[in-house]
């Protein structure tokens, strides 16, 4: 392990900045510390801010051509350093290290798809009202961009963000989640070493509530590109008021599972144990609420309960793994209210239900995959986002019925279905109110599509050229 230091600080000016206060990172396999964060003061951070205005004004002269040179760079380095990167990842957030590679590609592949997207962006000529006169739309970066990123993928969710962000010729301020900082600094020390001019990427660590209230209120920051919780996504949004700082935001989702009597059972279990214990149900865009139609229910209930019997819980740098510990306690916790609250309400437990205790990792926090039936629509399992290894579920009659009530959310992200008949599909294609449907398909995500949510799972869209979108603003010039 290269990458892995015991001591990390912040990356400013492309040094590493330490200061006097620090925070631990742990690994949730053990609960033991794996290293020490500086935490970033105010005057650091004013003096990160500074930097990327300062960086932003160089930058933004560049040519598109010229700053995707420095992205292919880091995309360079950070194949020549997955293994290393993607066992960091296992180490700091505990999922499978398969699952660690192909976020690592994934995170890759943001770099080369932004890079593709932004030589293509173009401007717009307008032919005027008037005679004499011309009209040119350009796209222009905000300036320095604040990026707020959660811990379940802690690669993926940053690359998203910062090259679409950067080659469009805006700076970054970057703040990753402080369950996984490591995984962020491990991909700043490869841009330093990428070439990245001085400032155009600046990392920060530390208390969330603190750094990002300094962020929304300084003038030099234009816009915030943020991924978590819906929570959090309208805490910033409240807090954003007072400068009209931009706001992009990935939030929770609450995504219905519905399988058909006619669907291929399957394909639908295959999908639903892909869908569901990825990352150990830790995804904003996992099954979280299963509809199952009356004639088949039994079937996929049994068959469900035989695959997740094949399913290991255990270190995620053992090959054998398939479901590593959750984050923290916090998780197991949440994650037993709801369960508890559904028993109350009359749901049967199946499997699972409790923590796991694992003889060789005792302090860390595994779950047992569980499966409740009978699950109606006033339990916790079927309104809150869960993010664990719980498959809810509940029967159904009709196709009209079940759309009503799969779209009876304050979500919108993810929805998924499976039908072997055409008319149903197409329906479900429109009268679904999600924005990412996977009809006989567990795992509809890849770089190049609209990625972000309906209602409250958000505003604006991360991916391929969509993304570009969000990190420029139209400027209209009249000749
Ligand atoms: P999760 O529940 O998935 O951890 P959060 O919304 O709490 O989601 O965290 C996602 C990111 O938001 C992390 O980088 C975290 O540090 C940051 N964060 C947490 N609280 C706040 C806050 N009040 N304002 C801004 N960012 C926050």
């Amino acid at each position: 392990m290269k990458l892995l230091k015991s001591k990390y600080a912040n990356i400013i000016n492309n040094k590493w900045i330490n200061s006097n206060s620090t925070f631990q990172v742990k690994n949730p396999l053990t609960n033991e510390t794996l290293s020490i964060v500086s935490s970033c003061t105010k005057t650091q951070l004013k003096e990160a801010i500074k930097s990327s205005q300062n960086a932003f004004l160089k930058w933004k002269k560049l040519s598109i051509k010229k700053r995707s040179t420095y992205l292919i760079n880091l995309f360079n380095l950070i194949k020549e350093n997955t293994e290393d990167l993607a066992e960091i990842i296992v180490l700091e957030q505990g999922k499978p290290i398969s699952e660690a590679i192909a976020e690592i590609n994934y995170a890759n592949a943001f770099i080369t798809s932004a890079v593709n997207a932004g030589l293509q962006l173009k401007g717009e000529i307008l032919y005027s009202h008037f005679e004499n006169k011309q009209g040119h739309v350009y796209n222009e970066p905000y300036g320095v961009i604040g990026c707020i990123t959660p811990w379940n993928f802690p690669a993926a969710m940053i690359t998203r963000k910062i090259a679409p962000a950067l080659i469009t010729g805006n700076t970054v301020i970057l703040k990753p989640s402080e369950l996984t900082p490591l995984t962020a600094l491990a991909l700043g020390e490869l841009a330093i070493k990428a070439g990245f001019p001085v400032g155009i990427l600046n990392i920060v660590c530390g208390d969330a509530l603190k750094i990002s209230d300094m962020i929304l209120a300084h003038n030099d920051i234009k816009k915030i590109s943020f991924t978590g919780s819906t929570k959090t996504g309208k805490s910033l949004l409240d807090r954003s008021s007072t400068t009209i700082t931009k706001l992009s935001l990935e939030l929770g989702g609450h995504a219905p599972f519905i399988v058909f009597d006619d669907a291929d059972i399957e394909l639908a279990i295959t999908a639903a144990i892909q869908s569901k214990f990825r990352n150990c149900g830790q995804t904003c865009i996992c099954a979280n609420r299963f509809y199952i139609q009356d004639n088949i229910y039994p079937a996929f209930i049994e068959l469900l309960h035989t695959k997740i019997k094949e399913l290991n819980l255990g270190n995620g740098l053992d090959n054998k793994t398939h479901l590593g510990p959750l984050i923290n306690q916090n998780a197991i916790k949440k994650i037993e209210d709801q369960i508890n609250d559904a028993l109350e309400k009359g749901a049967t437990l199946i499997c699972g239900g409790k923590k796991y205790n694992h003889k060789k990792f005792p302090n860390a926090h595994f779950f047992e995959p569980t499966i409740l039936t009978n699950c109606t629509a006033t339990m916790k399992v079927f309104t809150e986002e869960t993010f664990g290894p719980i498959c809810a579920i509940k029967q159904f009659k009709t196709e009209s019925g079940i759309i009503n009530e799969a779209n009876n959310s304050i979500y919108g992200l993810a929805a998924y279905a499976f039908t072997t008949n055409l008319k149903r599909t197409f329906n479900l294609s429109k009268e679904l109110n999600y924005s990412i449907i996977g009809i006989n398909d567990g795992t509809p995500s890849h770089t190049e599509i609209p990625f972000g949510g309906f209602n409250q799972s958000g505003m604006g869209k991360e991916g391929g050229s969509y993304a570009l979108a969000e990190y420029t603003q139209q400027k209209y010039v009249s000749l």
